[in-house]
Order: C-alpha cells, then sequence, then structure tokens
C-alpha cells in the first residue's frame, strides 16, 4: 500500500532558534504513532540541526533545493553528497518557487532528480499549473509535460524513491484552495498517466500529495480523496499548532 505522507515545506524562514522551538512544539503536538509519514524540510543551515533532534522521533528531515553536479565552483551552493552526510536523504524539487524566482526548467529538474536518485535519496517532486493554464483548459498537458519532461527517462525501479507533489502555482501561498474534487481529478489523470507511460504497479503505489492552502479546516475533505496521499504544506507548516492538527487528520 502506498505511504500517506505530510511534508512541511518551511521555506525561507525559521533561524537556528526559531527551528528548536518549532520541532519542540511538533514533538508534543503530533500523535505518537502518526497514520501518515511526517517530514519536515528546514533551510539548509538548520538541517543537520534538525536530523539531530529529530533522530528518536517518527518525523522525517528533507532538503528543499539541491544542486545537479557533484561539487566544483557553484558558490552557494549544496550537492547531493553534503545533504546526506548530515543525515538527509529526502529532497524536494522543482517547487513552483525554484522555477518561478530561479529559472528552474524541466530538463535542470530530469538533471537534479537523476543526481539525488544516483545518491539513493528520496526526491519529492513538485509540480503543477499557473492560473492562466487552467483557464485555458490546459492544465492536464502543462502537467503531463512537466512529469514527461523530468521524469519519463527514468527507470522502473527508481520510481520507489519518487513522491509527486501535485501544487497548483494558483492555489500555494494564497489562501485560494484547489477543491477536493479538483486536487482528486488532477491526481487521478497523474496516476493514469504514469501508468501509460511506465506501469500499474508503479502508478498505484507513488504517493501523490496535494500542495495549495492546505490547512487544518480543509485537510481532512482534501486527503479523504482516494488519489491524494497526502500533502505538502507551506505556510501552515510554521505554526505547530495548524501543522500537527494537519497531519493528524488522517
Ligand atoms: C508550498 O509552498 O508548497 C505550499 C503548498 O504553500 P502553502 O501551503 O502556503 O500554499
Amino acid at each position: 500500500m502506498r505511504a500517506k505522507i505530510v511534508a512541511g515545506n518551511w521555506k525561507m524562514n525559521k533561524n537556528l532558534a526559531e527551528t528548536g522551538v518549532l520541532l519542540s512544539e511538533l514533538k508534543t503536538k503530533l500523535k505518537e504513532a502518526p497514520d501518515a509519514k511526517i517530514i519536515v524540510a528546514p533551510t539548509f543551515t538548520n538541517l543537520y540541526y534538525a536530523f539531530e533532534e529529530l533522530k528518536e522521533f517518527d518525523i522525517e528531515v528533507a532538503a528543499q533545493n539541491m544542486h545537479q553536479s557533484e561539487n566544483g565552483a557553484f558558490t552557494g551552493e549544496i550537492s547531493a553528497d553534503m545533504l546526506k552526510s548530515t543525515g538527509v536523504d529526502t529532497v524536494i524539487l522543482g517547487h513552483s518557487e525554484r522555477r518561478a524566482y530561479f529559472g528552474e526548467t524541466d530538463a535542470l529538474l530530469e538533471e537534479k532528480v537523476n543526481t539525488a536518485l544516483r545518491h539513493d535519496m528520496t526526491v519529492i517532486f513538485c509540480f503543477g499549473e499557473e492560473l492562466e493554464d487552467r483557464k485555458a483548459g490546459n492544465h492536464f498537458d502543462l502537467v503531463e509535460s512537466q512529469l514527461k519532461n523530468a521524469l519519463f527517462k527514468l527507470d522502473a525501479d527508481s520510481w520507489k524513491n519518487i513522491i509527486l507533489a501535485y501544487e497548483p502555482v494558483w492555489a500555494i501561498g494564497t489562501g485560494e484552495t484547489a477543491s477536493p474534487e479538483q486536487a482528486q481529478e488532477m491526481h487521478a489523470f497523474i496516476r493514469k498517466t504514469i501508468a501509460n507511460a511506465f506501469n500499474a504497479e508503479i502508478a498505484e503505489e507513488v504517493s501523490i500529495l496535494y500542495g495549495g492552502s492546505v490547512k487544518p479546516a480543509n485537510a481532512k475533505e482534501i486527503f479523504a480523496k482516494p488519489d491524494v496521499d497526502g500533502g505538502l504544506i507551506g505556510g501552515a507548516a510554521l505554526d505547530p499548532q495548524s501543522f500537527a492538527a494537519i497531519a493528524n487528520s488522517f
């Protein structure tokens, strides 16, 4: 059975002391044996600290980005090996903010995914359409092309290290959520697309998270949809009460 997952993307928020406070609060507020796998993604500078703090808990730590090269003259960048050496073996790739503000293309993301997989990391791969795509009725084509360009040359075995996160850009940080029906419709389409490109077993096994203004008030209804396997949470992940309520809504 595919994994249920709730992941919190902290983005460029929380310094070291604040990270400590948020993690302590999460430890007390999350259920002891959560029904979903819980992941938090603090900034690079706090990853090692978070990993050490959470070692004894059922909370995994992920990075928010990673460079595609093994090492070298890439000032300011972080490699897969560096992440793994801190204990972190999950990375978010393709977030819409990376695509929009840092020019990350499908081709670059394909390289990043391949590098992460070579290091036996798990990738939370984000993708999703802009509002104009949805208004123009292009959202299925756009999502299919994002998946195809970055992931469809993978070998079948690599899919065990892939978590998908469908995040319609118009719903990220806007308070505008896709309805549970819109999320289900797209997630079912994604599963069908993967079944066609690979096989039914891979499509059945891959976890597909929904991301975009998930809050305690809407999480249960969204997560209840059969093809929604959890959420990638932005804003609400910064508040321990809200994140725990979302994580506990399975
Ligand atoms: C995100 O940035 O991945 C996200 C889903 O943000 P928010 O929950 O704030 O919409």
